[in-house]
């Protein structure tokens, strides 16, 4: 049961509660977006766990009313709140401060208050340095520059509120200059729709020394942009340059079939079936097929 309580007369405390979990839920997703999503993914902020919330608060009122007039009063607290994280999440402008300048609800002018929700800062968020080449911490911000971000209320074509931010995110390891990401928004959905430094992804350490271990990488950010079959050649082109720089061939004309026999041929005889070795095999040939068959479901 949530512990939660309100006054019914203290329609302001109410009111002021909500916002701050719709504050919460805004900053958990760009966090989420920013961790998890690649260029052009999106998340949508949910108010349902709020409203979930809302259902089970307890309210109380100390002036006597019958039962039936209180659950009267009370269910209207509760769908004033929920308008307003309907509201806060689709019509409202969001004015989002960073780490380095927080943006406080009191900076808003007396007119903004009701037509727009600030949202102090945008997350500190653990993504890949590409100059420590580790995931680190960023933080939202950067001290190096005098402005905070940017960001733009875009005139829209429907009753959602339409914006996009500027956001610049600093490592936290090495301070040096940021990474700045581009979010627009239209009402609670967010998706990512630009960023200053290409994503990389990380090289595994147990590939980090092998041949070829780029493609990896750039099989992995073809997947993540919905790119699957260029995503797998660029798998079956690593397996095909380690193979390569493992038997020292440099004959072109050597087909992924040879080299794949080629490197057979080098293993022991009691090589187990399932090792690298001879999955490896088995894995080229999976991919070829995939390929060959234009099939983008390969997962
Ligand atoms: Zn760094």
């Amino acid at each position: 049961m949530n512990t939660l309580q309100f006054e019914l007369h203290d329609q302001i405390g109410a009111h002021n509660w909500t916002h701050l979990q719709v504050r919460r839920v805004v900053s958990a997703a760009i966090a989420d977006l920013l961790e998890n999503k690649h260029l052009y993914q999106s998340v949508t902020v949910s108010g349902e766990p709020i409203d979930q919330r809302i259902e089970t608060t307890r309210f109380r009122s100390e002036v006597a009313r019958t039962p039936r007039a209180m659950e009267h009063m009370f269910n209207e607290m509760k769908t004033s709140m929920k308008a307003l994280v309907a509201a806060d999440l689709s019509f409202v402008e969001w004015r989002l401060g960073t780490y380095i300048r927080p943006f406080r609800q009191q900076l808003l002018q007396a007119g903004e208050r009701m037509s727009a929700l600030a949202i102090e800062q945008a997350p500190t968020v653990t993504v890949l340095c590409d100059r420590c080449d580790q995931i680190w911490p960023h933080n939202s911000g950067y001290d190096g520059w005098q402005s905070n971000m940017r960001e733009w209320l875009l005139p829209g074509s429907g009753q959602e509120v339409e914006q996009l931010f500027l956001i610049p995110y600093q490592c936290q390891k090495c301070r040096g200059s940021p990474v700045v990401f581009m979010i627009m928004r239209r009402g609670a959905k967010m998706p990512i729709v630009g960023r200053s430094i290409f994503e990389r992804v990380k090289i595994p350490d147990y590939l980090r020394n092998v041949p070829g271990s780029e493609h990896y990488s750039h099989a992995a950010i073809a997947f993540n942009s919905n790119h699957v079959l260029a995503g797998l050649f660029y798998l079956r082109t690593f397996i095909e340059q380690y193979w390569r720089t493992i038997l020292g061939c440099e004959d072109l004309r050597m087909t992924g079939e040879d080299l794949a026999n080629a490197y057979k041929e080098r293993l022991p005889d009691d090589w187990p079936t399932g090792r690298v070795g001879k999955s490896l095999g088995r894995v080229y040939d999976e991919l070829s097929e995939k390929l060959h068959a234009a099939d983008a479901s390969a997962e």
